[in-house]
């Protein structure tokens, strides 16, 4: 995207409109792994040497964060073309102290509007911390390669995208030198090569807006036998489960499951069933940390996530309630 941005900054705003509106830049990035608001250091190291020695804790330290304004380098930038009403006038993240130990699962839960997704975007450098650090395996972000930081961290959003192209095609963005072997077994342990072996013409088959439409939930499992090749160290996940009926549901909590075994995972959780699971629950609100502890403390204290469970969770509703794409 670093080759695309030049020649889109130089193209009229409508072009960036229609762009905007055919494809959600942040998905091709998530796709991709590529980052156009920041780049290396001079000194940048190569984060897998830290994983390597210390495991792969994430830890943000007194994390404020303010979207960049119009006219400011990076996506947002092109964002506030696309979307000239959105004005950040304050911080959208107050203070965010909390750590994922390496191979722990941290539930992300709040209102919408929170934060989680926010938080998500500076964990994987789409923007940095106006102050405060956040940092893998000890090692700061900012002084890290980029190349390093896309190999460590894997992303799974709400609305899995899909390349106008072939179902290994699809995978193969996660793992260029990938064997047909190795896509289909991660596939199965998506639960997803049941489906794709009986298209047309298997992983062969051309899917996407224009060719073979797969749900949500199926296009969500290819995202996660996407992870599965990928083998991140770092997982984060907006797990979303609107719009999935209960087969999907169970399919994609399965493959789920497969993905983040073992991996330090960062799970914005719209099921009760990942945040009573989870070793850690951050409760955000209004950009702040709230509260956290296990859901059982979190409960027994009594605060905002005993409301959240008793009007959200509980009632099996999706916890973030988010209507809107973010
Ligand atoms: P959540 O995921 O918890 O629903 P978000 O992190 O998406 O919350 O959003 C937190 C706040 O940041 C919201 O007020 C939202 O409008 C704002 N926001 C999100 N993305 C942008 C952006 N690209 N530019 C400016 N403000 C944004
Ligand atoms: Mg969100």
């Amino acid at each position: 995207l670093n080759r695309l941005y030049g020649p889109l900054t130089a193209m009229a705003n409508v072009q960036v409109d229609i762009m905007t509106a055919l494809v959600s830049f942040e998905r091709v990035l998530e796709v991709l792994d590529l980052e156009p608001t920041v780049t290396d250091a001079p000194d940048a190291t190569d984060l897998r040497d830290a994983v390597a020695r210390h495991g792969a804790s994430v830890t943000l330290d007194g994390v404020t964060f303010r979207y960049p304004r119009a006219g400011e380098v990076g996506l947002a930038s092109l964002e506030a073309v696309a979307v000239p009403t959105q004005e950040p006038a304050s911080d959208t993240l107050h203070d965010l102290t909390f750590t994922v130990p390496p191979g722990a699962v941290v539930a992300l839960v709040g209102r919408s509007g929170a934060g989680k997704t926010t938080t998500g975007h500076l964990v994987t450098r789409m923007y940095d911390p106006t102050s405060g650090s956040v940092a893998i395996a000890g090692q700061d972000l900012r002084g890290v390669t980029l190349a390093s930081l896309r190999a460590t961290v894997g992303v799974v959003s709400q609305e899995a995208h899909l390349f106008h192209d072939t179902v290994a095609a699809n995978l193969r963005y996660a793992r260029p030198g990938a064997t047909d072997a190795e896509i289909e077994q991660a596939m199965r342990r998506a639960r997803i090569w049941d489906l794709v072996s009986r298209l047309p013409q298997g992983a062969d088959t051309v899917v996407g807006d224009r060719g073979y439409r797969l749900s949500g939930g199926e296009r969500q499992r290819l995202a996660i036998a996407r992870l599965l090749l990928k083998a991140p160290d770092v997982v984060i996940l907006d797990e979303a489960t609107a719009h999935l009926d209960s087969e999907s549901e169970a399919a994609v909590q399965a493959a789920l499951n497969e993905a983040l075994a073992g991996r330090t995972s960062l799970v914005i959780a719209h099921r009760l069933s990942t945040v009573r699971d989870a070793d850690l629950v951050v409760v955000l609100d209004d950009g702040r940390v709230a509260e956290q502890g296990t859901h059982s403390e979190l409960l027994a204290a009594g605060g905002l996530y005993a409301e959240l469970y008793r009007t959200q969770f509980a009632t099996g509703q999706d916890v973030a309630g988010s209507p809107g794409p973010r």
